[in-house]
């Protein structure tokens, strides 16, 4: 309980991305200013939208792009400051197709449906007896095949030929690493249970939103609200200590370095940073081997021009995979005004981790003519631009979202404390919406309610 008035805690907050922004606005909200510190020159962290690059008018999402219908955290977000979206799943899209080309050639929803017929019956048994949240809580099932990696889960699952090669490119995308250092419940809780439902984890990008002109409007909004003095940029976090009765953050700035002291500390760093920060506080182990060991993915992506959104032209949507080394994609243009296209080819594993930002020309050429073959013609109306984003060579992400590796989420799981008044937030520790930008918007506000219950 704390015994100081509303205006004395002291309450920091690390990182101004969403989860960060979050926080802070939920303690605005019940009267209480929070300091938000930021180590880039920007809010939004892993929300950055890319503006007329690819052509005039079209914006290209470099991380977060789809915000799911059932994201209400971030749906709520975009309604508070009236940004309107574009609905991807209206019926003038769903009747476009999604590609699959496997062992050189198309394949029909049909072929594919017929092909997991086989491996969903297993699965769906799997899943009903399934029952996990974390190390304390979880059923022997859900250890057993928590501690096998998805690649053997399918191998002995029976998933061979192009569905094999299938499955593990839409996981190697999903998660972003590779299927031999992914716990196999990384499916098993991303699918639904029967073919129709294992299609739609294949198709089911087309049925979200992102928010017209960009989805970097939602932190900047929210940056905004929250006014220039609750937010420094350019504060690199090296180390927390705790003083007895709170906190102490050193900082690298560029006039040198900063203490700052806190009675409330929120950490909302992805771990892969974390886990560089000096952290001299006692934490329970779970959570410091969560820190220290959770695995992330590698996504990136690499964005394509074109003059004309030529698959359209032939009944896609753009979105397709692939055993070809372009791996998975779409259209980063979808219903955004005007004729020019942009497909975003989305890579994971060493392809991502390695990606340039500047694609060297025998590389380019090599990637359009992957997407030459899974839609033909559209290498004839490339426009000649092009860019990547690596988020795994970026030093404030170290890598694209959190995917657990075999073991972790019955070994530790999502665990986010609140440790005396240390608490942390991110995409990384939400039970419901891990990897999301919603999960990341979800515990922002619970540990800023956390941090009332305190306060009051
Ligand atoms: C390629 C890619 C594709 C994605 N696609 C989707 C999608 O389609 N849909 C979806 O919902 N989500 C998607 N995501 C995930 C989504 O973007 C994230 O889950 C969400 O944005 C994370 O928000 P956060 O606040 O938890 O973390 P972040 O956005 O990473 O915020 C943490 C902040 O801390 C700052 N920081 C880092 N180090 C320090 C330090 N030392 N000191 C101070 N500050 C520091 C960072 O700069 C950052 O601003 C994608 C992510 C990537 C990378």
């Amino acid at each position: 309980m704390w015994e100081g008035g509303k205006d004395a805690a002291k309450i920091v907050i690390m990182g101004a991305g969403i989860a960060g922004l979050s926080a802070a606005l939920h303690l605005r909200q019940a009267g209480y200013q929070a300091t938000v510190y930021e180590a880039a020159d920007r809010v939004g962290g892993r929300i950055r939208s890319i503006r007329d690059r690819i052509a005039p008018g079209i914006v290209a999402e470099a991380g977060g792009e789809f915000i799911d219908p059932d994201h209400t955290e971030m749906l709520e977000l975009a309604e508070r400051y009236s940004l309107p979206l574009l609905s991807l799943g209206q019926e003038r899209e769903t009747r476009l197709g999604d590609t699959f080309f496997f062992e050189g050639r198309h394949r029909s929803v049909r072929e594919l449906e017929k092909a997991l017929r086989p491996l969903a019956e297993g699965v769906a048994s799997d899943q009903r007896g399934l029952q996990y949240t974390n190390h304390r809580s979880h059923n022997a099932l859900a250890k057993h095949l928590d501690q096998m990696s998805l690649d053997e889960y399918l191998r002995s699952a029976g998933a061979d030929g192009w569905l094999y090669r299938l499955l593990d490119v839409a996981f190697l995308t999903e998660y972003g690493a590779p299927l031999a250092d992914q716990s196999a419940l990384n499916m098993l809780a991303a699918i639904g249970m029967d073919p129709a439902a294992m299609l739609e984890t294949f198709g089911g990008i087309s049925y979200g939103f992102k928010v017209l002109g960009g989805n970097d409007q939602i932190p900047k909004a929210m940056a905004e609200e929250l006014g220039e003095e609750s937010l420094h940029l350019g504060h690199v976090l090296r180390a927390v200590r705790s003083n007895g009765h709170g906190y102490v953050a050193t900082f690298d700035t560029d006039g040198g370095t900063q203490e700052v002291a806190a009675d409330f500390l929120l950490l909302t760093l992805p771990f892969t940073v974390l886990r560089r920060v000096e952290l001299d506080v006692a934490l329970p182990m779970a959570l410091a081997k969560s820190i220290k060991t959770m695995a992330y993915g590698t996504n990136g992506k690499q964005v394509f021009g074109f003059e004309r959104r030529t698959w359209r032209e032939q009944g896609q949507s753009g979105y397709f995979f692939t055993d070809l080394p372009a791996q998975s994609g779409w259209d980063s243009s979808q219903l955004q005004p005007g004729t020019a296209g942009a497909i975003t080819i989305y890579l994971g594993g060493e392809k991502g981790a390695r990606l340039p930002e500047n694609t060297p020309p025998e590389l380019s050429a090599r990637w359009r003519a992957n997407l030459d073959r899974v839609f033909p013609g559209s290498g004839g109306a490339s426009n000649g631009v092009e860019f990547g984003v690596n988020w795994t060579t970026n030093p404030f992400a170290l890598g694209s979202y959190s995917a657990f590796g075999p073991g972790q989420y019955t070994n530790f799981g999502r665990v986010s404390g609140p440790v005396g008044n240390l608490f942390f937030a991110g995409e990384h520790v939400s039970q419901a919406f891990g990897g999301y930008m919603n999960g990341a918007a979800e515990t922002g506000r619970t540990s800023a309610e956390q941090i009332l219950s305190r306060l009051s």
